[in-house]
């Protein structure tokens, strides 16, 4: 059996990127293998956030992601900073890092390029990453394409730690990454990766009409300037969307209304409008479900909290004596 580690920040809206790209994925592992599914807390306060709803989002994310059909009976879901351990191999993996890994990372590059005194956070921000499943020795993280170069320097940290603090019989496994098929989807200005931080999302828990409302306006083939211009589904992101939401049926009519310029991207958008709310409406009625009692969420976090410490606080003590240092008595 594999054991999974997969993390999201509560940086934003759950959106349907998140979705396709991770979430649906730790669903259908739940099943299968140990998974253990972690709100990083931590990774969202590395540039300016609002301190006054980190808590709240927090929960909201917990939320989103059980509405979605993680079930915490099945996993252990949890909140990043109530596992201090996390902190602490973050910095014994710190002491190892070549600075000049970090700068190459690509998200590094677009994160800091907002400002103008770069937060360390920023920049060291795959080492909490590497720190998070290195905890608890997992070996198997799914994960949209964006944090693939992430997960290489996760590898790279372990091969360096072994090598030398356990060169007889390694501690960590290399974690490998899973993707869907929907590793990277875009955002509907067309221009970037779906993501929270850049307002370009659907929400998972968006009602249909602002679903409608955000997709009216999304970019779409440039070569469908009237309704008269034949466009290439292939390089539409809203042909992409359909063939997550819309039947196989309806996903050729799009093909071929597309091509021909049967149709208008508007009539397109709305069928697609009509299957995507459908499709997140159950998660809908459960998320107001949970959010009708916080307190039913708050306990699974806390018990979520308490099997993955137990799990941590073993691998940080095998770390520590690896590492040399003097043990506190009693320990
Ligand atoms: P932020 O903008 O704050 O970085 P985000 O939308 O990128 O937020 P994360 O919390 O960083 O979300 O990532 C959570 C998971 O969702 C990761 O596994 C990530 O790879 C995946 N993911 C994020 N955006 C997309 C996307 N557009 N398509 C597919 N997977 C995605
Ligand atoms: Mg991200």
């Amino acid at each position: 059996m594999s054991r999974i580690f997969s993390g999201i920040q509560p940086s934003g809206e759950l959106h349907i990127g998140n979705y396709l790209g991770a979430v649906k994925n730790w669903v259908e592992l739940q099943d299968k293998e140990e998974c253990l599914i972690c709100v990083v807390d931590l990774h969202a306060i590395t540039g300016k956030y609002d301190v006054a709803s980190l808590a709240a989002r927090t929960r909201e994310m917990a939320i989103g992601i059980i509405a979605a059909g993680v079930d915490p009976k099945k996993v252990i879901l949890f909140v990043q900073s109530h596992v201090p351990e996390h902190s602490e191999l973050q910095w014994l993996l710190t002491t190892l890092t070549p600075v000049g890994e970090l700068e190459r990372m690509t998200q590094y590059k677009d994160k800091s390029a907002k400002y103008e005194s770069i937060p360390a956070g920023i920049l060291v921000y795959p080492i909490l990453m590497a720190a998070d499943i290195l905890l608890y020795r997992a070996d198997t993280v799914p994960v949209g394409e964006d944090q693939v170069q992430h997960l290489e320097l996760a590898r790279e940290i372990v091969r360096k730690w072994n090598a030398e603090f356990a060169p007889d019989a390694p501690v960590f496994p290399e974690p490998k990454p899973v993707l869907s098929t929907a590793r990277r989807i875009m955002g509907l200005d067309g221009q970037a990766k779906m993501s929270k931080s850049l307002g370009n999302t659907i929400g998972l828990l968006d009602p249909p009409e602002a679903v409608w409302e955000k997709l009216r306006p999304a970019v779409t083939d440039p070569a469908r300037k009237t309704k008269k211009d034949p466009g290439n589904p292939e390089i539409c992101n809203i042909f992409t969307l359909h063939k997550h939401f819309s039947p196989p049926a309806t996903v050729a009519e799009v093909d071929q209304k597309c091509r021909t310029a049967g149709w208008g991207c508007l009539d397109c958008k709305k069928v697609l409008a009509d299957n995507m709310s459908a499709a997140l409406a159950p998660m809908r009625a459960r998320a107001a479900e949970l959010k009708a009692a916080p307190e039913q969420v708050d306990a699974a976090l806390a018990l979520g909290a308490t099997k993955a410490r137990t799990e941590a606080r073993k691998t940080l003590a095998l770390v520590r004596e690896r590492m040399g240092f003097l043990p506190t008595q009693g320990s």
